[in-house]
């Protein structure tokens, strides 16, 4: 019997223990500490952001861009539909709606035409998401919210380093978030950022980060106590978390060629069964820099989707589908609206398949992975 392959594993890091130990070792394990500079140092330089805040999650950076752009009731937020529900969360808890809209079915990502179609006066964000690390259409995303006066946010979490050609994912919006959640390329178990791009939104940011107070001033010695200034949570990240991610963060190059290897080696080994049995596989778009975050087929209805992963559980071999859209699901229906159904998105939901893609497989799991998907008619 074959081992399973699993569908994603976290990558260890050559220091993570090391850091680990020395944060206990500290007596300072809560957040903003030695680690937590040196990981938000490599992340700005990774992602060419001007300012980040590491956060205890994605989903607390998006509540974080939430409070920031003071968003409230009556509002709105255009946000694809095909995405994870923290982004409609982040939206439902200030009061405001969410307006789903639908994707370009070539990549998974938030079609403009729709978000031009959603705005109204009401509209005061646009949420996008990076879906696989493949960079949105941003030009004319940009377009679209700079005429209508509204701020752009990314959610990125899944498109860390990519670029589309000379724009760093995570850098076109006024706010963008990441995450690092152990099935994210870069993990600390859990954990985030924020990344800031708009400089008057930093020091209202590091104050809804510490608790609504102004201990981070505080402590820079630019103010001589701290009080409570603004709403807010506990959204700083743990030093034992922040120890991890900068072990990660130094191992990113690493890593990433580690996935893309695994990447174009489905690319290759599966372009002939897909021609053959007429299937889309993630394409890669040369001019744009994505971020093997994930790799897929698009199978040819529902059907082909169950089969295609009971299949290669049959194997041993772990696949997965993704998102259920967001206008489907009972929150979505019960808090967002729609112009229109989506059936973009639906399709998309109901036929992708997502292969196993880490940096650990080694060469004779990537080919135990490309030949069961082949031995599949
Ligand atoms: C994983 C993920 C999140 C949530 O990240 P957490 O850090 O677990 O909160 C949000 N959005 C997208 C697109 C994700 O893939």
């Amino acid at each position: 019997m074959l081992d399973e392959i699993v569908f994603s594993r976290p990558y260890r890091s050559a220091d993570e223990l090391a850091n680990l130990e020395a944060v206990l070792r500290s007596d300072h394990s809560h957040g903003d500490g030695a680690f937590t500079a040196s990981a938000t140092a490599r992340l700005t330089d990774l992602t060419s952001a001007p300012n980040a805040l590491l956060t205890t999650s994605c989903t607390h950076a998006l509540d974080m861009a939430s409070i920031l752009l003071d968003l409230g009731p009556g509002d709105e937020v255009v946000l694809p539909s095909f995405t994870f529900p923290s982004a409609a969360t982040a939206v439902v808890l200030r009061g405001a709606t969410p307006v789903f809209v639908d994707i370009d079915e070539s990549t998974g990502n938030i079609d403009p035409a729709q978000v031009a179609e959603a705005i109204t006066s009401r509209t005061r964000a646009v949420t996008v998401m990076h879906y696989g690390g493949v960079p949105v259409d941003l030009d004319s995303i940009l377009k679209i919210t700079t005429d209508a006066g509204i701020p752009l946010v990314e959610d990125n979490a899944h498109g860390l380093g990519g670029r589309d050609g000379f724009r760093m994912l995570g850098t076109a919006g006024v706010l963008a978030t990441q995450s690092f959640h152990d099935t994210k390329n870069v993990h600390c178990g859990e954990g985030g950022a924020l990344l800031i791009n708009d400089e008057a939104l930093l020091e209202r940011a590091e104050i809804v980060r510490e608790k609504g107070t102004n201990r981070a001033r505080f402590l820079r010695g630019a103010v001589d106590k701290y009080t409570w200034q603004d709403v807010g949570s506990s959204y700083l990240l743990s030093e034992l978390n922040a120890a991890v991610l900068d072990s990660q963060l130094a191992s990113f190059e690493t890593i990433q060629t580690a996935r893309h290897r695994v990447w174009d080696a489905y690319a290759d080994g599966l372009a002939e069964w897909a021609d053959d049995l007429d299937l889309r596989l993630m394409s890669d778009d040369p001019t744009l820099q994505h971020t093997a975050h994930l790799f897929y087929v698009v199978m040819p209805d529902h059907d082909g989707q169950t089969e295609l992963i009971s299949h290669l559980r049959g194997l041993g071999i772990r696949a997965a589908f993704h998102y259920v859209p967001l206008d489907s699901s009972p929150a979505g229906q019960r808090f967002g609206r729609t112009l229109r159904p989506l059936e973009r998105s639906a399709a998309f939901s109901s036929r992708l398949v997502r292969l196993p893609l880490w940096a650990g497989m080694t060469d004779a799991q990537v080919e135990r992975v490309v030949a069961g998907v082949r031995s599949f008619r």
